[in-house]
């Protein structure tokens, strides 16, 4: 971080601008709608300039910059296209240690003036530390689409209603669960639909009726956060992420997703433990319900989608008898992520009807799985977990009556940076994985439909361009997911 963003009161404070030009005139619009008392000094001054003058918006000293002039003022703006004054009001301003802005010349700034989404009294500033004021601005347009204008109203009308909350609300807990409420419910709606009065009603009646107790009730999110890709969550998901007061997240959910949530949420992974054993599920069972007791907002992240191979129904059922309120909300798991990201349709007219999930999970070294079922023609087979059982899997396929032939592909690390497609046979999979460094997760996908992958991938990360084919690399073994 290399300037500090904060926002300045300059109502009824004196603060000047060198220049009477356009540029000029664009600063003096803004120092003006913050209520600047504003000295302008130019030999000249644009119409614009001259109609605030006239009407009294401002002063104008007409002649040269001097260093004089800087007496008293809060900030100095230079906005002349003569190089030299701007640079000696830099120069001045420095020297007396005034903040000082010259329009398009970082180098002689002290501070920036950022680009603006104006909610007033919301303010979104936006800064690019001089890098590109053109990005600030598409950002800008961006920001100015997903903010409701009608925001600036409901934060005032907050601003209003905040010290009377603060009275009817004790814990500062309860009061965020409260105005979240507020935010993101009836009043909101109200004062979007531009019914104002109602939305002050609403907000009366809430304030009557809440009382702590009713805002300290936890409850639990089960959110899958898909395969890796962080915009491949849902919108929910997202919003469940920025409400929660603890998250739950283990190894599978990447690290660019557990950053979306909200920042000040207490974050317990549960993925290892320092002997490198998974925390049991029953004590991640206990720890939620532990949680959501104590009137936290429990957010469970788990990678793909909670009911599959997830555990999530295990962990909900013990909230269930002890009437703790809980939501679910699906991810997209991996054979849908990884299978997209590959391009190999799972299923398809030409190849297949059906498509099969299952666990690869070895039990005492050997694979429990009904084969008969997984070596039916015209179906698709994604196995879960299956890196370390790959070649068992392989051979039983092939003794339960699948060619050889049969193409198969195992699929490293789908949707993100580090995806790696490793296509071949029921025959020859197994040989070529051992050839190459693997890193969990990985999914295996069997079937016909794998030949279209050659034809119809279409996502190829920038790190697996950089090589020139994943099996010149040096063989490292492999590990498995989970
Ligand atoms: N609930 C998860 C699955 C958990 S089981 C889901 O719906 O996706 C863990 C297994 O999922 C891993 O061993 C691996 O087989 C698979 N997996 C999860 N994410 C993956 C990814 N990004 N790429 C490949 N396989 C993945």
């Amino acid at each position: 971080m290399d300037t500090l963003p904060i926002f300045l009161k300059v109502r009824g404070t004196p603060c000047l601008v060198v220049g009477g030009g356009q540029v000029a005139a664009r600063k003096v619009d803004l120092l003006l709608r913050a209520g600047a008392q504003l000295t302008v000094v130019a030999p000249e001054l644009d119409d614009t300039l001259r109609t605030h003058w006239a009407s009294g918006a401002l002063e104008w000293i007409q002649g040269r910059f001097d260093p004089a002039q800087l007496e008293q003022a809060l900030i100095v703006v230079a906005a002349t296209n003569d190089p030299d004054v701007n640079n000696a009001v830099s120069q001045a301003a420095q020297q007396k240690q005034i903040p000082v802005n010259v329009v398009d010349q970082p180098h002689l700034c002290t501070f920036t003036v950022p680009s603006i989404v104006d909610r007033s009294p919301i303010m979104i500033a936006i800064g690019t530390g001089g890098t590109s004021p053109v990005l600030a601005r598409l950002l800008r347009a961006r920001l100015e689409t997903l903010i409701p204008a009608a925001y600036g109203r409901l934060a005032s009308l907050a601003g209003q209603f905040r010290s009377q909350v603060k009275t009817a609300l004790g814990g500062t807990d309860t009061r965020r669960a409260f105005w979240e409420e507020v935010f993101q419910g009836r009043v909101a709606e109200l004062i979007f639909a531009g019914k104002e009065r109602q939305a002050r009603k609403e907000l009366d009646r809430m304030i009557e009726t809440s009382t702590d107790s009713h805002y300290r009730r936890g409850e639990v999110y089960l959110v899958g956060a898909g395969p890796g890709d962080p915009d491949l969550l849902t919108f929910r998901a997202l919003r469940l992420m920025q409400r929660a007061d603890v998250v739950l997240y283990d190894r599978l959910v990447a690290p660019a997703i557990v950053d979306l949530v909200r920042r000040d949420a207490q974050r317990i992974f549960v993925g290892k433990e320092k002997s490198h054993h998974v925390v049991p599920q029953r004590d991640i069972n206990r720890l939620l319900l532990e949680l959501a007791r104590q009137g936290n907002r429990v957010l469970r992240l788990k990678g793909g989608d909670p009911f599959i191979f997830g555990r999530g129904g295990e962990e909900i059922e013990d909230l269930v008898s002890h009437d703790i309120p809980f939501q679910v909300i699906p991810g997209i798991t991996a054979a849908a992520g990884c299978a997209s990201y590959a391009g190999i349709p799972l299923t398809h007219r030409d190849h297949a009807q059906a498509c099969l999930f299952v666990t690869g999970h070895l039990k005492d070294g050997s694979v429990d799985l009904n084969w008969e079922s997984l070596c039916q023609p015209e179906q698709t087979v994604v196995v879960y977990m299956g890196l370390t059982g790959l070649e068992i899997i392989c051979r039983e396929m092939i003794n339960h009556g699948l060619t050889p032939e049969t193409p198969a592909a195992l699929i490293q690390q789908g949707t993100t940076v580090n995806q790696k497609v490793i296509s071949g046979t029921l025959g020859t999979l197994a040989g070529k994985v051992a050839q190459v460094k693997v890193q969990a997760p990985t999914l295996l996908i069997v079937g016909s439909v794998v030949r279209l992958h050659d034809q119809l991938a279409w996502f190829v990360p920038e790190a697996l361009l950089e090589e020139k084919s994943v099996l010149n690399e040096p063989g490292r073994g492999t590990n498995d997911g989970l």
